[in-house]
């Protein structure tokens, strides 16, 4: 960390202006791990996932890390992300759903990416944080609702794209009924220690293309269609 020599103490966030473009670009774009969509880099660029962490934590913001975001509950790992953004493969145009908005990053993302977004979160807290630093940074146009997840929201469908960002016991029928046709279903599905991250494609009317991407770590999705209770 620089110190800065006026006021006499190290600079407190080294992940402002160009600083923070510079070492996203380096977290963005190291190896393969960088997204190949340039909407998706341009998208992670632009918001600043610094504000949606505690300021202690800010300084970290730009590793390629989860972090806690308090109420046991973690901000995705930013390539983590990228993956399940690009997965999507958006073009603006299209309505999604995002289940388990936590801090409300995932959904800036998709604000950039989309024309709709839509979010639910099941811990009023975090849901209250979210909404908050959304409209702090210029992504009122996210909607946020406080109800379990796992049922969707039947009232907003068909999306064409549904991302869940907690891990899923099975893929809750729901998501499935309530996918546009072509619409794309982004979820991680496996035990409660680890999943398998899956793209599910509305491909017919009763008739779905189901991908294995990669594996993956999250935290539990909690609620009638998903595990049980908190432990
Ligand atoms: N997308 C978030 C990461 C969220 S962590 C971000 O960008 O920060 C997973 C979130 O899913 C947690 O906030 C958790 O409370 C929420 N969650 C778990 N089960 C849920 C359910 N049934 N409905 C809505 N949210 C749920």
């Amino acid at each position: 960390r620089r110190y800065d020599r006026q006021a006499g103490r190290p600079r407190p966030h080294p992940v402002v202006g160009v600083e923070r473009v510079r070492r996203q670009r380096h977290q963005l774009r190291h190896g393969d791990a960088g997204p190949a969509d340039p909407r998706v880099l341009d998208a992670m660029l632009k918001v600043p996932r610094h504000k949606f962490v505690e300021e202690a934590l800010a300084g970290k913001s730009y590793q390629d890390a989860p972090l806690p975001i308090g109420e046991k509950q973690t901000i995705s790992q930013p390539y983590m992300v990228a993956v399940m953004s690009e997965a999507l493969m958006l073009d603006g145009s299209e309505t999604v759903l995002e289940v388990g908005t936590g801090s409300g990053y995932q959904a800036a993302v998709l604000a950039l990416l989309a024309d709709r977004v839509f979010s639910l979160e099941r811990i009023p807290s975090l849901a209250r944080r979210a909404r908050k630093v959304l409209d702090d940074n210029g992504f009122s146009k996210v909607n946020i609702r406080l109800a379990d997840g796992t049922v969707g929201w039947q009232d907003m469908a068909p999306f064409d794209g549904i991302i869940v960002t907690a891990g899923a016991p099975k893929v809750p029928q729901e998501y499935l009924d309530q996918l546009s046709l072509g619409g794309r279903l982004i979820i991680p599905v496996g035990d409660r220690e680890s999943q398998v991250l899956m793209r599910i494609t509305r491909v017919g009317e009763a008739e779905y293309k189901e991908e294995k991407m990669l594996g993956c770590r999250f935290v539990p999705l909690i609620g009638n269609q998903g595990w049980k209770q908190e432990n």
